[in-house]
């Protein structure tokens, strides 16, 4: 197939939907919704505009045609994305984490449980049905994967018979509060099956339905940026689940959250595009339309003219990298984090300098709310903190693949595939294993 950087013309139909939704739904609600200071507010707030997307298709859009859903590509749901994201940040951020629960089950459910958790979801008429991934515990989320008994995840599932005991507190659950705050109708959980082992061996992932007893919404947190996506905490307290709601098999916590998180993370690319042009796009118009004091437009500084060169040459790079790392996603049903992490790691830490280079652009005026710079560079701040840390997760596991005894640099341009195994999960395993078995360079 030849290298194409064309979209179809359902794949234009798509873009151009969701640029006319986000202008319909998004606008409004942006602009209204940052005087809010209650988070819970705002959230409850955007109910209407998310079940507005669900009619759009976008909420069941990349579930499986077989269990009702549009079967949409990753390249479709970036299209898409990007439009949403360049008007506001904070409902495609709900959207985000609902798909980020549902990828678990889409990923590594058997028929049954895809049917039994993914149906209720496409077959939902009011359209707000919410599903939460609890993954970040109190003390962290970076150290998930940890080989050591006594660190990583603390939430734990105690087999008893037939059923799974789970008691645990996880934090910044986004949707994990549901629209009453008595809980989202799905959790994934991210838990310990052993006690005595470390993540390859006890660290696994149970799909928990939202109306479980044990499950309490605990404080909402209150962020400076994404104001209109909620992070609460979500306890649970001897909840008990069927057994048959174990995605896997115990132990198989590592690929399944690995591959959740590649997800998000070729998606979390075109967020930051979006958020990034439209720091350009207003830097663009202030040097084009204002003078200054000077007897030019700003943009006929030579300074200005290259500050804006250099942001749109980093939003065209970073699209095609989140392009090219949605459709290694569509074509590899393996071997996806290398592309994955480093899309989610370069293009967020760009969409930050972009913002702040648009910032400079505009100067002192953009520190004031008169501009909409202020609340970009706050919503920007989070794409390198969130979805798995760039510091603490995504460049630990790049490290982690290019310790792996097959690391191939070529993987990714030509198109081929490193089957993931646990050790690549990150240097924290490969410590404690396969960092012996590491050949030196051939001679
Ligand atoms: C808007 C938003 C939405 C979110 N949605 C969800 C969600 O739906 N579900 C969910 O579970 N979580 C969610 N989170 C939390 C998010 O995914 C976190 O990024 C993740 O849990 C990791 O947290 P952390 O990087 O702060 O890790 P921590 O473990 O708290 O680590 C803190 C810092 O310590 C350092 N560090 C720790 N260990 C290492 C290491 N081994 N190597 C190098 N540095 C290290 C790094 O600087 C790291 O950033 C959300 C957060 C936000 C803000």
């Amino acid at each position: 197939m030849a290298i194409e950087f064309t979209p179809t013309p359902e794949q234009v139909d798509l873009r151009d939907m969701a640029r006319s939704f986000a202008e319909r739904v998004l606008r409004p609600l942006a602009s209204d919704l940052e005087k809010l200071t209650d988070p819970w507010e705002c959230f409850q707030r955007t109910r209407p505009a998310f079940a507005e997307m669900a009619k759009a298709g976008f909420t069941a859009g990349f579930i499986p045609t077989e269990y009702g859903g549009a079967g949409f590509g990753c390249i479709e749901f970036a299209l898409a994305a990007e439009e949403l994201t360049r008007v506001e940040v904070g409902v495609p951020t709900t959207l985000l984490g609902h798909g980020l629960a549902l990828q678990p089950v889409i990923q590594f459910g058997t028929p049954e449980q895809k049917e039994r958790f993914l149906r209720p979801f496409t077959e939902d008429a009011t359209g707000d049905r919410l599903a939460c991934f609890a993954f970040t515990e109190a003390s962290g989320g970076a150290n998930f994967d940890s080989d050591d008994p006594e660190a990583g995840v603390v939430t734990y599932a105690q087999r008893d018979g037939d059923y799974y005991v789970i008691n645990g507190t996880k934090h910044f659950a986004t949707n994990g509060s549901g629209w009453d705050r008595k809980g989202a109708h799905l959790y994934t959980v991210t838990v310990r099956t052993d006690r005595n082992a470390g993540a390859k061996e006890g660290l696994s992932v149970i799909v928990v339905p939202g109306d479980t007893p044990g499950i309490r919404v605990g404080r909402i947190e209150d962020k400076v940026g994404h104001r209109l996506t909620v992070q609460p905490e979500v306890v649970f307290e001897n909840v008990r689940v069927p057994v048959a709601n174990l995605l896997g098999s115990e132990g198989d916590g590592i690929p399944i959250i690995v591959g959740a998180f590649n997800w998000t993370a070729a998606l979390i690319g075109a967020a930051c595009v979006g958020t990034a042009r439209t720091a350009f796009d207003y830097a663009l118009e202030f040097a084009k339309s204002g003078k200054r004091l000077g007897s030019v437009p700003i943009i006929y500084h030579q300074a200005v003219g290259y500050a804006l060169a250099d942001i749109k040459m980093r939003i065209e790079a970073c699209r095609y990298l989140t392009w090219r790392a949605c459709a290694y996603l569509d074509s590899h049903a393996d071997g996806r984090a290398e592309v994955a992490n480093i899309a989610k790691v370069y293009c967020s830490e760009q969409a930050v300098k972009c913002v702040y280079d648009a910032m400079q652009i505009v100067g002192v005026e953009s520190y004031t709310k008169d501009h909409p710079l202020e609340r970009l560079l706050r919503d920007a701040l989070v794409f390198p903190l969130y979805d798995g840390g760039n510091m603490g997760v995504r460049r630990r596991q790049l490290h982690g693949i290019l310790c792996s005894p097959g690391y191939d640099s070529g993987l990714i341009a030509e198109d081929r595939e490193l089957p993931f195994s646990k050790d690549m999960s990150g240097t924290l395993g490969l410590r404690h294993s396969a960092q012996n078995e590491i050949p030196g360079p051939a001679r």
